[in-house]
């Protein structure tokens, strides 16, 4: 097979909840009373359907009609097998992805920009606050919005900001307000300025000035783009699909790659795979982060904060402490301190692995990818590529003839100007942050659980 569409009638038209298998997952604690968050703690900023989603053990979901009428502008997304890129690395493997960068917003954060904007509407909300990254959430979100007609304002990671304008005019374009953060806006904005005035922001500061402002005003919600449960729920159509579309053409996948920043798009993929290997079958789901960021290969599986100004529920992931602050790398949506509850407990049981690469690496291959296979990466996505690179690589050595499936999350378009870093010979590998990861893992909150 060298490509499989699907049909539009074929589409999943349930998601996969992967918490069915996992009753052991500990609870979301409050910050404010140090016990297990209620629903009403959480009703303040999230609509009833989205927080079912979030609890229930039930193993599938159906999706709304609308929903899956809105998905279906790009859905189902094509799996590719890439034999230009199998060539070039001269690898006895196989080698498929699946194309996310078909999307509006060029992600796979359209998947579930779509079901919570829909449910927030039906729940008679019409203003979202949010942040954003490297500006993919924030340009999904932007979509999801306008579709849905409700008003929305975007935290955007001040470095990301500066680095990325054409994301912002990307959300300007649908209709979304966009600020800067570190911003003077909310208490955990200023408070950031105020100790240092040029910071470059984090996804985990952006997060307490979008939380903040919506716990405050009645009439807006907040929405996150990964590490929730309902997230990873909805962005399992992904691997729902990839499973189709690899039985006809007729393979499985021996190794299944995805990037892990908040863990979305991995557990997304991943999620439907795990479930085959809890049943018996021979796959192995990694997770790729940056060496500078290296959350689940690094760090601590432990209750922690989701952000810097500890305004979110306690979480026990993996995580290098909520006031890490990761450099300033390229791949703006993988610099998140924790990781996906669901990730980090699969990841703990020994059902998924995980690796760390190197920045100029991700270029590296990323460029390949791009010469070989004909689409720009996001820098995100070169990590997943990267990964399945240097294992295709190893297989060379070994003779093995693995078939390697990766999620090729979103394309690079907006990423241009780190390419041209890159090309420029101007990109830096940064190393393991070691100390401030110490440092930071000391300031974890106690939890008795
Ligand atoms: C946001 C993003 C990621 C990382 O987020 P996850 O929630 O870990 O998937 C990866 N790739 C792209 C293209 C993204 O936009």
């Amino acid at each position: 097979m060298k490509k499989v569409y699907l049909n539009p009638a074929d589409m999943p038209t349930k998601w996969y909840n992967i918490l069915s298998e996992l009753p052991d997952m500990a609870p979301p604690i409050s910050p404010a009373t140090g016990k297990p968050v209620t629903p009403q703690e959480m009703t303040a900023i999230f609509p009833e359907p989205i927080l079912e989603q979030e609890m229930s053990p039930q193993a599938w979901f159906d999706i709304p009609e609308k929903v899956l009428d809105i998905l279906s502008l790009w859905r189902p997304t094509p799996l590719i097998r890439a034999e230009r890129l199998e060539q070039a690395l001269g690898t006895p493997c196989k080698i498929y992805y699946k194309y996310e960068g078909t999307s509006p917003a060029g992600s796979h954060k359209t998947n579930t920009a779509v079901p919570q904007a829909y449910f927030n509407k039906i729940c008679g909300i019409n203003r979202i606050a949010t942040e954003t990254g490297a500006g993919q959430w924030g340009s999904a979100l932007s979509f999801a919005s306008q579709i849905f007609d409700m008003q929305l304002r975007v935290y955007m990671v001040k470095v990301s900001y500066f680095q990325k304008p054409y994301r912002k005019s990307f959300m300007n374009m649908f209709g979304a307000e966009v600020i800067p953060s570190p911003s003077t806006m909310t208490n955990a904005g200023r408070e950031a300025l105020a100790k240092d005035p040029n910071s470059n922001g984090s996804l985990g500061l952006a997060i307490s000035e979008a939380v903040e402002e919506a716990a405050s005003r009645k009439d807006t919600n907040y929405a996150l783009g990964s590490v929730l449960n309902h997230v990873i729920l909805h962005q399992t159509l992904i691997g729902l699909e990839a499973q189709k579309q690899m039985e006809l053409g007729g393979d499985y996948p021996d190794m299944v790659f995805a990037s892990c920043g908040g863990g979305s798009n991995f557990g997304g993929i991943a999620a439907p795979f795990v479930k085959d290997k809890i049943d018996g079958k021979k796959v192995e789901c990694i997770a790729v982060e940056p060496i500078s960021c290296p959350t689940l290969t690094k760090g601590k599986y432990a209750f922690d904060y989701g952000d810097v100004a500890k305004l979110t529920p306690i979480l026990k992931m993996y995580t290098l402490g909520h006031d890490f602050m990761p450099p300033a790398i390229h791949a703006g949506g993988l610099r998140y301190h924790g990781d996906s509850p669901i990730v980090s407990n699969l990841m703990n049981k020994g059902l998924i692995g995980a690796r760390s690469v190197g920045q100029l690496d991700i270029f590296k291959y990323g460029t390949l990818f791009a010469k070989t296979e004909g689409i720009v990466p996001a820098p995100e996505s070169a990590h997943a590529i990267a990964a399945t690179a240097l294992e295709a690589l190893k297989c060379k050595e070994t003779g093995e003839k693995k078939s390697l499936l990766f999620c090729l999350s979103g394309h690079g378009f907006f990423d241009m100007a780190s390419y041209d870093q890159y090309l420029e010979g101007k990109l830096e590998d940064y190393a393991y942050p070691e100390e401030a990861i110490e440092e930071s893992l000391k300031n974890l909150p106690q939890v008795d659980m």
